[in-house]
């Protein structure tokens, strides 16, 4: 990947523009928020006389992060726009029409749809975080970092590797952190944001661990009716809270969180510590990484064909050890 070159191009399309608007997927997580406020400060940092806009629907337990604006299609027409962290054109979150073949891309997510002006996609990352903190803290970078920037980026990283969990941490990983350390970051605070939970998601935390589904392969199995979020008193994308608690239980290679939507399709966030299931998702019209990726599936039977197929992987996984 070269990271120089591409600084160079993205710097040179920033400098032409006066306005700029950035964009990321929909049920955004840390690394989509981090990102996307991460570039706005490293922009203001640098170049102070332009105006830059975030765009998308906000999640109240990310706003910890950053805020997004309001503004207007002229503002939107006028603007240079950059979309971050999203694989495929139909997730990007933005209210006005976006044509993709005129954005600037930057990810890590594996290519679903191929778009943008400019694309830079280095599946190596563990985050687009930590794309932009290469290309700041590059050897020839001309851009300028903040406090602000470096707190986002950094929550955007420990989002995206789960806390230095996740296998995608690397050295670099850990390079990047470090200089962004330099910064002031404020570790406690997000760490806290993070680990913390609503009194009705930790509720939420017991009824899973009581109550999923685990089979003889490995594959631990919840689904969430709209009663059941009724139930807890919790927004959707709470639920996002708790897709990862299968990963502390001795056994479970991979786990599915089905989460019912007001028009009766699911939402499923797919999980994994080996058995490949970003292939499952791509077969339900989704997509994401070999360990983590999310689809949505029209019905319960369909649901069902997922748990299927994931014992499937697992079983695979397992006679391959
Ligand atoms: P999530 O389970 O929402 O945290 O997403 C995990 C990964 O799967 C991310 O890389 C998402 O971009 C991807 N993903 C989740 N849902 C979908 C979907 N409906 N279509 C395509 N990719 C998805």
């Amino acid at each position: 990947m070269n990271y120089t070159e591409f600084f160079k191009k993205i710097d040179a399309e920033i400098k032409k523009a006066d306005s700029i608007v950035i964009l990321r997927h929909e049920s955004p997580d840390p690394d989509a928020i981090g990102s996307q406020v991460g570039l706005r400060e490293i922009i203001r940092a640098t170049y102070p006389e332009k105006t830059v806009y975030l765009l998308g629907e906000m999640p109240s337990s990310l706003t910890y992060i950053g805020e997004m604006d309001e503004i207007t299609q002229e503002q939107f027409d006028a603007s240079l726009i950059i979309v971050l962290d999203c694989a495929n054109t139909p997730r990007i979150d933005c209210p006005f029409e976006v044509d993709p073949s005129n954005v600037i891309k930057i990810d890590h997510h594996p290519d679903r749809d191929v778009y943008g002006a400019i694309s830079f996609v280095d599946t190596n990352s563990s985050s687009t975080s930590e794309i932009l903190c290469r290309f700041v803290f590059g050897e020839e970078s001309t851009w300028k970092v903040s406090k602000e920037a470096a707190n986002a980026l950094y929550a955007g990283i420990v989002g995206d590797t789960g806390r230095f969990l996740y296998p995608a941490t690397t050295a670099v990983t850990f390079a990047m952190v470090s200089k962004l350390l330099e910064f002031d970051v404020d570790i406690s605070g997000i760490a806290y944001h993070m680990i913390t939970n609503p009194v009705s998601v930790s509720r939420l935390a017991g009824y899973i661990y009581q109550n999923m589904e685990i089979s003889e392969n490995g594959v631990a199995a919840t689904i969430l009716s709209q009663k059941d979020l009724e139930h807890f008193g919790i927004e959707e994308d709470q639920t996002h809270g708790v897709i990862s608690l299968p990963s502390t239980v001795e056994g479970i290679h991979c786990w599915a969180l089905f989460v019912e939507q007001p028009d009766g399709s699911y939402r499923v966030n797919l999980r994994s510590k080996g058995p490949i299931v970003n292939e499952i998702a791509q077969n339900h019209g989704g997509g994401g990484h070999p360990l983590a990726s999310g689809a949505v599936v029209s019905t319960l039977e369909e649901a069902h064909q997922i748990i299927a197929e994931l014992n499937e992987s697992a079983k695979a996984f397992l006679s391959a050890r």
